[in-house]
């Protein structure tokens, strides 16, 4: 008789096997990985997570965008329970992010499969094949945007590589994928989606704890904000006559990262790039262009965020007599976990004797696209030291082993 709170054994040979294995196709500096979309060693690490898929006794798919699929049929007909995260990396980025979460939905469907027998619902494991947008800067979310129709025809043509030589087009043909076919990529047969991540964060280390149930993906706006002022001798012009946009700017600058401050947690605001015109020692400048990155994970609190660093804008540069004008480049909205899977996590944390904590992600993640057709919920492992999109990434196995049984007891309760 299996109880809902049986311990699910999860192999911690077997995951870190995986994870270093997968992680020489595009071994690069040591620990890092350099694995970017539709690359030959792309083409490798999608090939053996097949073949991991096949050795776990799942049914293997490759999409027409390059996600790689291992389904474990359920008694039952309905809609899928899948579980996974992208198999892409930075340029290069470690071993975990994103191919842990892969790895995870294989070792959780393989272990319950083992442990359990076939499920009543229809369980998938998938490899993403492009989150990062680490080759073609614009193409984010390429996989799981492929799997929820967000790729229209034509797209592929107008994306091009970091270096400027090569369309997604062409990188798609090299490996033998017709662009023309992935609307043939969408599935409207998930039910859930549950995707398990690295942190890429401190805050598990610093309360010490393995495992995050995540409550929301954060909302992202991006600013760029121009303020201009009258370019003026830097000796000749007295203070009081001045319309200087560099003071503006750092008044600005200071005052919307002290508003992130006094918000607290999880509100943050960051201004990440200035240009000055004509950035002259001697020179009041003429223009100061920067950039503002605002997140908030709460719908209502990230709309209060944004109309109070708006006004704040608005506010310096009346007092400054300074033109100010700016544009959205990002407004990413808050993307909330369902309440029902987000709950079955954290049952099912507790179930397992897993002590965890809920918290906000901060980054942005597939699960806020599968999130257009799936309930989605997110498990996060404790990075050390909150490192990620470097070679020194690093996650215990003891951690890891702690998420995938959270992940695997997850996928039981809405499968068995
Ligand atoms: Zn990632």
């Amino acid at each position: 008789m299996v109880t809902m709170s049986q311990t699910i054994d999860i192999d911690a040979g077997l995951i870190e096997k995986y994870i270093m294995e997968l992680a020489k196709f595009g071994e690069h500096s040591g620990t890092g990985v350099w694995r970017t979309v539709y690359s030959p060693e792309w083409v490798a690490a999608t090939q053996q997570y097949a073949r991991w898929c096949e050795d776990a006794g799942l049914t293997v798919h490759h999409d027409t965008v390059g996600n790689v699929w291992g389904r474990l049929k359920g008694r039952e007909p309905g809609p899928s329970i899948v579980s996974g995260s992208h198999i892409d990396t930075q340029r290069p980025g470690g071993r975990y992010d994103g191919t842990l979460g892969a790895l995870a939905g294989l070792i959780a469907i393989r272990a319950l499969k083992t442990q359990f027998g076939i499920p009543r619902r229809t369980l998938e494991a998938v490899a993403l094949c492009e989150e990062e947008g680490s080759r073609f800067p614009s193409a984010g979310w390429w996989g799981s945007r492929g799997i929820t129709g967000r790729i229209a025809p034509g797209d592929s043509d107008k994306l091009v590589s970091l270096d400027g030589t090569e369309t997604m087009t062409d990188a798609m043909r090299a490996v033998g994928l017709d662009p023309d076919d992935v609307a043939a990529a969408r599935r409207n047969d998930i039910d859930s989606f549950v995707e398990l991540h690295i942190e890429q964060g401190p805050i598990l280390e610093q309360v010490d704890l393995p495992v995050a149930i995540v409550s929301g993906i954060t909302g992202i706006r991006h600013y760029d904000v121009e303020l201009i002022g009258q370019q003026n001798h830097a000796g000749g012009f007295p203070m009081d006559m001045r319309r200087d946009p560099m003071a503006g700017f750092a008044e600005i600058a200071n005052s919307l990262v002290d508003t992130a401050h006094r918000w607290g947690r999880p509100a943050v605001t960051t201004v990440g790039r200035v240009e000055v015109e004509p950035n002259s020692v001697a020179v009041v400048p003429k223009r100061v262009r920067f950039t503002v990155d605002a997140r908030h994970p709460v719908q209502e609190s990230y709309e209060r965020l944004m109309a109070s660093h708006e006004r704040l804008m608005r506010e310096v540069a009346a007092r400054r007599n300074l033109e100010i004008s700016w544009k959205v480049m990002i407004d990413q909205p808050a993307c909330p976990s369902d309440p029902g899977l987000y709950a079955v996590a954290q049952e099912a944390a507790r179930d397992q004797g897993v002590p965890f904590m809920t918290m906000a992600s901060g980054a942005g993640h597939d699960s806020q696209q599968m999130a257009a057709i799936a309930k989605v919920v997110m498990i996060f492992v404790r990075s050390k030291d909150g490192r990620s999109h470097t070679p020194e990434e690093f996650s215990s196995i003891k951690d890891i082993v702690a998420g995938i049984r959270v992940l695997a007891a997850t996928l039981h309760k809405l499968a068995y």
